[in-house]
């Protein structure tokens, strides 16, 4: 209920306040349309602390969002002005004047045909609005949870019928003067504005991102966008620092929520890395350096992300079950029996079976070069086997302590051409760089993105040298 909050929280010049007034007075009857347009007006203030707006807007329609987006969901709320459907025009007709409506939350199970015979409205009206034009069918669509808004004209009879589908995208049918209804599917216009927020690591991401008026959303977009640069259960230090220019999504100037993290920079233990949203022309979207290079790689770092390391690579180890110098080839990881593995890379799985004291083990060959071992698990993931294809981040068993385990961990090998390689160290090969052809685009957009950045940094050094 985000931008709930924000309505709260916004606060309005006693000014505007009475400009506002003498407007309700003007416009008269229509109160709850007003409503919807001063709630609008009002809550064109971002998030409170930290962000800063940057006085400029992308209008995108709303069709262009790549990324599914947690929108807050206004259908579950009690009814209230701006839950209205949306009049667009401020000299409203008649009709809508006289309109009463009513509001009916769509119950598990519930059909159009069902809610019409529960509010005693007409079987040959849903007919109508159901065979109206291609459109209409998506009111056989309806989802239990949001909220069908039925107009009554003053005879009782229905004029409207509204559905928001999204906070974007509503259903509405009108009823016309011969009695037919039109439907058509109106989509708003989002409008993006460039939010920046940075901070200093006190405590963790999270805490310090949320301090920062960063959203859940946003601080996973960040943790997942320098997920192969930095593992943030083990790397991030006090004082370490970030900074990230992102899209707050407003609908009519209200907040609806967050969108895409457009540049970010984090500082970890002295060492900079920046990264850029890009969208080429065909529409794939990453996130690459300053120079082109791409953000994912070959391997993410860690098959447990947040996982704590339990013993590292280490030629001369005493071992703790055999207690004798024994090389630990790769690094375990402490995580409860049962916890998801994470294959590190795209590959296919080679073995799949019990290796004397490596118990349950998956080793996934990585092109011609790279192997990765996992060991000690409890059980494999189902629906795979030896010669399974895997993508990064697909699940490919569970910890356990199976073999010569002191407790449930997992054990990581990363091999080099058959050589073993310090997993936590070794450095991983770039993923595919931006094409040739958008690079020159791609430094275009960077550019501006950059030294913002670059200002937000500059602005965190004074504060923090005060
Ligand atoms: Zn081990």
């Amino acid at each position: 209920m985000q931008y709930q909050n924000d309505l709260l929280q916004s606060s309005v010049p006693p000014e505007q306040k009475k400009n506002n007034y003498v407007n309700h007075l003007i416009i008269g009857l229509v109160c709850a349309i007003l409503a919807t347009a001063s709630y609008a007006f009002f809550s064109a203030k971002p998030t409170p602390s930290t962000p800063t707006e940057i006085a400029l807007t992308i209008p995108d329609i709303t069709t262009n969002i790549e990324q599914p987006i947690k929108l807050p969901d206004s259908t579950n709320t009690t009814f209230e002005a701006s839950s209205l459907p949306l009049e667009t025009s401020s000299t409203p007709s008649m009709q809508s004047l006289s309109t009463i409506w009513q509001e009916h939350k769509i119950k598990p199970g519930e059909s159009l045909s069902v809610i019409f015979s529960k509010n005693k409205l007409s079987k040959s009206d849903l007919h109508k609005i159901v065979h109206a034009n291609d459109i209409s069918p998506q009111f056989a669509a309806i989802r239990a949870g949001k909220s069908l808004m039925i107009g009554l004209n003053i005879t009782g009879e229905l004029s409207h019928l509204t559905y928001k589908k999204s906070p974007y995208e509503e259903l509405k049918a009108t009823r016309l003067e011969d009695g037919n209804f039109s439907v058509e599917l109106s989509l708003k216009e989002i409008e993006r504005r460039i939010n920046s927020a940075s901070a200093v690591i006190h405590s963790s991401l999270f805490v310090d991102g949320i301090d920062a008026g960063l959203s859940n959303q946003t601080i996973m977009q960040l943790a997942d966008i320098f997920a192969w640069d930095i593992d943030f259960a083990l790397d991030i230090r006090e004082n370490d620092q970030f900074s990230v220019l992102y899209e707050s999504l407003y609908i009519n100037g209200k907040s609806i929520g967050t969108g895409n993290i457009l540049a970010a920079e984090f500082i970890n233990q002295g060492r900079s890395t920046k990264a850029i949203r890009y969208k080429d022309p065909t529409g794939k979207v990453s996130y690459y350096t300053p120079k082109g290079n791409s953000m994912r790689k070959a391997f993410i770092r860690t098959p447990i992300p947040f996982a704590r390391v339990s013993s590292r690579f280490n030629l001369k180890r005493k071992h703790p079950v055999l207690n004798r110098i024994r090389a630990h080839k790769g690094v375990d990881y402490a995580a409860r029996t049962g916890t998801p593995i994470k294959a590190t890379g795209d590959g296919k799985i080679v073995f799949r079976g019990k290796q004397r004291g490596y118990g349950n083990v998956v080793i996934i060959q990585h092109g011609q070069r790279y192997s990765t071992l996992y060991a000690h698990m409890s059980k494999f993931r189902k629906g795979q086997r030896t010669s399974t294809h895997v993508k990064q981040g697909n699940v490919i068993g569970y910890v356990g302590q199976t073999g010569l385990a002191s407790g449930p961990h997992l054990h990581y090998e990363f091999r080099i051409n058959g050589r073993h390689r310090n997993p936590l160290t070794v450095s991983l090969p770039n993923s595919n760089p931006i094409q040739k052809k958008y690079k020159t685009a791609f430094l275009k957009e960077a550019k501006p993105l950059l030294s913002q950045l670059e200002s937000l940094n500059k602005t965190q050094l004074v504060q923090k040298s005060q």
